[in-house]
């Protein structure tokens, strides 16, 4: 029977790599916060694509704009100009306030590019010697699979067995800024970036304490460093303001970038929901002192740039303004806290502890990291019409799309907690 879930797991059981252990469910349809399976049956998507799908599922406004510019161009490689890319880099430049954006695909490639933009500046503009460049990278981090990126990953599943890895990286607790400070300080003529998370999405949701990212700033700009900022998961609303980084700024990022409100990065990478979901489409943004370094013939991608791509991000970044993402994602963020502590508090033998931003969330399981509790929990939700995973062993992350109204949050926290009654 070809409609069944069974039949679409054990097909890709035989014939895909197990580099995934997801749910046992199989979705065909998706609409707004919420997902249905091959068998009709709805659930409340509480993962969102690890964040990408911000805008919520299948947003009308987008899916039109990617049909009618799939219509009439997709792809003519970066070796022509298209109509689409210098109003989409003219757009994104100014939403995000950095004189240039350079555009690829995939969150890991955009890391890549970050490091590729930060080594060349510190060899054509700090006078870092050849080869010697570093850059410093925290434990725990996730910023992507590739060989050059799984180098810098404290995780034995990245990175085991994936050697030789690339040197240049530095690692050093995160959250902790003396340790920052003194790895910046040891050596700094050879170090050219800090590459950092605002959160640690895929570590299990670790908000850092209140001043971290300042003190890195700080110290990077005394050194001469570049500060990386990647927000491909906490960016574009998802943390209660349109960039993590932007902190606990009331404006939730539109304001006029108050030097005390507003931490700019010297690189930020985007990526995920710069297309609400729709289409892989990743950034680097940075000023024209960094950014210029690369020439003609040092970087690309055959699809970076391409017409659907540039179309589809500046309609996903236009709802994002138009339907509040950002102010909907603070406010729920904070309803969502305050229901999930009441059932951490109603049940200490299940729960620990409660903690995110905005809607970037997660609830940790009191039990071991090696334990099944949190995958079986998040099993009893899926049976009861919530999908959301385990991040880490006992950790539960929850990011609903940013389109969730209270009525529909409250109706999840009641899921969640009907299946915490009796788990
Ligand atoms: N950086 C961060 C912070 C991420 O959360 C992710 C994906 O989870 C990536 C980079 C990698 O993005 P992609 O999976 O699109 O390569």
């Amino acid at each position: 029977n070809t409609t069944t879930s069974a039949y679409h797991i054990a097909l890709e059981d035989e014939h895909g790599a197990h580099n995934y252990h997801p749910l046992p469910v199989v979705l065909s349809k998706g609409q707004g916060c919420h997902v249905w399976d091959v068998e009709g049956k709805q659930y409340f998507d509480f993962l969102s694509a690890y964040s990408a799908v911000n805008q919520g599922h299948c947003h009308p406004r987008i899916i039109d704009v990617m049909v009618e510019q799939s219509r009439k161009l997709t792809l003519t490689s970066r070796a022509f100009h298209n109509d689409q890319l210098g109003e989409y880099e003219k757009y994104l430049t100014n939403y995000f306030k950095f004189d240039k954006v350079l555009p690829m695909n995939t969150g890991a490639e955009a890391v890549e590019t970050a490091i590729k933009l930060c080594r060349k500046w510190g060899y054509e503009k700090k006078g870092i010697p050849a080869d010697q460049a570093r850059i410093i990278v925290c434990g725990q981090n996730f910023h992507g699979r590739t060989v050059t990126i799984i180098s810098f990953s404290s995780d034995p599943d990245a990175k085991g067995n994936f050697g030789p890895y690339t040197p240049g990286f530095v690692s050093v607790p995160y959250g902790d800024a003396d340790a920052m400070r003194a790895a910046l300080a040891d050596d700094p003529e050879t170090i050219a970036g800090v590459l950092v998370e605002p959160i640690q999405g895929e570590a299990g949701v670790f908000v850092p304490p209140a001043g971290y990212l300042s003190a890195i700033r700080d110290a990077c700009a005394k050194h001469n460093v570049l500060f990386i900022a990647d927000e491909i998961q906490t960016g574009i609303g998802r943390t209660g303001g349109l960039l993590r980084i932007c902190g606990d700024c009331s404006c939730a990022g539109h304001c006029e970038r108050q030097p005390d409100t507003y931490l700019r990065p010297d690189i930020l990478i985007l990526g995920k929901a710069l297309s609400g979901g729709t289409y892989p489409v990743s950034a680097v943004l940075a000023d024209n002192e960094v950014m210029d370094v690369i020439k003609p013939g040092q970087h690309g991608s055959t699809f970076g740039g391409n017409p659907v791509a540039c179309a589809v991000a500046r309609e996903a970044l236009e709802v994002v303004v138009d339907e509040k993402l950002t102010q909907n994602a603070r406010h729920l963020g904070n309803v969502f806290r305050a229901r999930m502590q009441e059932l951490v508090d109603a049940y200490p033998a299940l729960f620990t502890k409660v903690r995110g931003k905005g809607l970037l969330n997660a609830v940790i399981i009191n039990d071991s990291e090696t334990s099944k509790t949190a995958w079986n929990f998040c099993v009893a939700m899926a049976e009861a019409g919530l999908l959301a995973k385990p991040t880490h062993g006992n950790i539960i992350r929850f990011a609903p799309p940013l389109v969730i109204t209270e009525a529909q949050l409250n109706e999840a926290c009641d899921i969640i907690a009907g299946v915490a009654e009796g788990f």
